[in-house]
């Protein structure tokens, strides 16, 4: 059987084909999920509709996770077609530019504010909202990156960010234990997206990850799809609380090992 058959899922942070959000979706898909989905804004519109619908999407509605009102308006929408959910993915992050490049002692109150609050508060926001509707079983993820435990050039304020974000995990993780609902967080190795495009000298993350990975390369969006669904899945009820890595071994790495 399929991993999440007959499993109803919201998906949040599909930006285009290179999102890691598309990659999950697209999995979950090919595992027998419903899958229903937001996009931030109009300009987004044209270029997330065609891909949901072609994994016959159950719905696709607007949410700027910025504003409380429309994650209400977002889940009073879910819970009128639905009723219920599985799982819930939360697959997004904003940091003014400015930030992300030059030394992080330059941080501004509001860059600060701005990241932390998209970047980490959305995950509490929106899974305060979904636990109300999930049902007992269910499983909600975030995705980082290892700046939240070591300093990444340039990263900055994003990796105070991520740090923010799997301590939230843990304590959200912590709140919906009782309630049978697991929390985790998945941990990526660098990818071409979008958001990463925003991050100043990131092409050379890709280098430094390809050669000094146990892999001796970088991860796929693919990869990071697959490793979501074991945690979305029933295969891992026993699994909450967790940093999972999707990052070829890089973080386990002493010694930059060589590759031939
Ligand atoms: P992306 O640009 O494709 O996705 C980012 C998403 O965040 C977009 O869909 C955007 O619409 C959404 N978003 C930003 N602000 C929002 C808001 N106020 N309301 C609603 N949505 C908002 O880039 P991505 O790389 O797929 O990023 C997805 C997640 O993966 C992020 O949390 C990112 O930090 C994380 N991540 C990315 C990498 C990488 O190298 N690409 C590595 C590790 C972790």
């Amino acid at each position: 059987m399929a991993l999440l058959q007959d499993k109803k899922g919201i998906i949040i942070g599909v930006a285009n084909r290179r999102s890691v959000a598309w990659g999950i979706a697209q999995a979950a898909h090919r595992e027998g999920a419903q899958l229903g989905f937001s996009y931030q804004g109009k300009p987004l519109l044209k270029r997330v509709k065609p891909l949901v619908d072609s994994i016959d999407a159950q719905f696709l509605e607007p949410l700027d996770a910025s504003f409380d009102s429309q994650i209400d308006r977002f889940f009073d929408s879910v819970k009128e077609r639905w009723g219920t959910i599985d799982f819930l993915v939360h697959s997004i992050a904003f940091a003014n530019r400015e930030s992300l490049k030059g030394e992080f002692i330059d941080t501004t109150r509001q860059d600060f504010l701005t990241a932390l609050d998209i970047s980490a508060y959305t995950f509490v926001a929106i899974a305060n909202r979904a636990a109300k509707i999930m049902n007992k079983g269910g499983s909600m993820l975030s995705i980082s990156y290892i700046g939240a435990i070591r300093a990444v050039p340039n990263y900055n304020v994003m990796g105070v960010a991520k740090a923010a974000l799997e301590a939230s995990t843990r304590y959200l993780a912590l709140d919906l234990g009782p309630k049978g609902i697991r929390a985790n967080v998945v941990s990526a190795g660098p990818m071409r997206t979008l958001a990463a495009s925003g991050v100043s000298g990131f092409t050379k993350y890709l280098n430094v990850y390809g050669q000094s990975s146990i892999l001796g390369r970088n991860i796929s969006q693919d990869e990071v799809g697959n490793s979501c669904i074991y945690l979305l899945s029933d295969l891992a009820s026993g699994v909450t609380g967790e940093v999972h890595y999707v990052d070829a071994g890089y973080n386990i790495v002493g010694v930059t090992p060589r590759h031939e």
